[in-house]
């Protein structure tokens, strides 16, 4: 008989149907907001919890990664920045990813511009000097001088997206531990009139 109950992974609430069965493995697959998963009957519950979550979120990431990269072409974003360097590398791939502990990266192997999803929700000077940075990867692929002097002619705004992201960091990591008031102070500086 089929187990039923509710998860939230990720900020998602899930519905999760579980089926003892004759299986193997654990598997997961998700339909909308309904999670079906197939467990062998000898999993035991916390193990089986433990997989759920981590299915869950993958298949949620899966989806979302696949909606980000049609809200915007990134191979096209690249093209088009690669026009700015004086000799224009060839950049065969690129796509937001999800899975990504950096800003950025590129890869020489792949001719691949691999980029944090979240810079789609930051001002385009900040994805685009992230981009300007990953395209100056493909002919210097060290962080040498030669790379900032290429990078900072192309890109003007290189070290103020690079401020721009290290306080991103800090604020990403720093929130939580915020007392609540000041949390409250911070999320009410956005009204123009508040500004100084
Ligand atoms: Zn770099």
């Amino acid at each position: 008989m089929a187990e039923q109950r509710i998860i939230t992974v990720d900020g998602v609430t899930l519905t999760v149907v579980i089926e003892r069965k004759a299986v193997k493995n654990i598997n997961a697959r998700l339909r909308d907001t309904t999670l079906s998963v197939s467990a062998p009957n000898a999993v035991d519950g916390t193990a089986l919890d433990e997989a759920i979550i981590t299915l869950a979120r993958r298949l949620l990431q899966r989806i979302h990664k696949r909606r980000v990269n049609h809200e915007e072409d990134a191979l096209a974003l690249v093209r088009q920045v690669v026009t700015r360097f004086p000799s224009p590398p060839a950049i065969d791939h690129a796509e937001f990813t999800l899975t990504e502990a950096r800003w950025g990266s590129y890869s020489v192997a792949t001719r691949t511009v691999r980029l944090n999803a979240v810079l789609l929700r930051m001002p385009r000077w900040v994805l685009e000097a992230v981009v300007a940075h990953e395209i100056a990867h493909a002919i210097h692929p060290d962080h040498s001088p030669a790379f900032w002097r290429l990078l900072r002619s192309v890109c003007p705004d290189t070290d103020r997206a690079q401020t721009f992201l290290n306080a991103v960091t800090w604020m990403a990591r720093t929130w939580r531990d915020l007392p609540p008031v000041e949390r409250a102070l911070l999320t009410g500086m956005y009204d123009e009139d508040n500004q100084t």
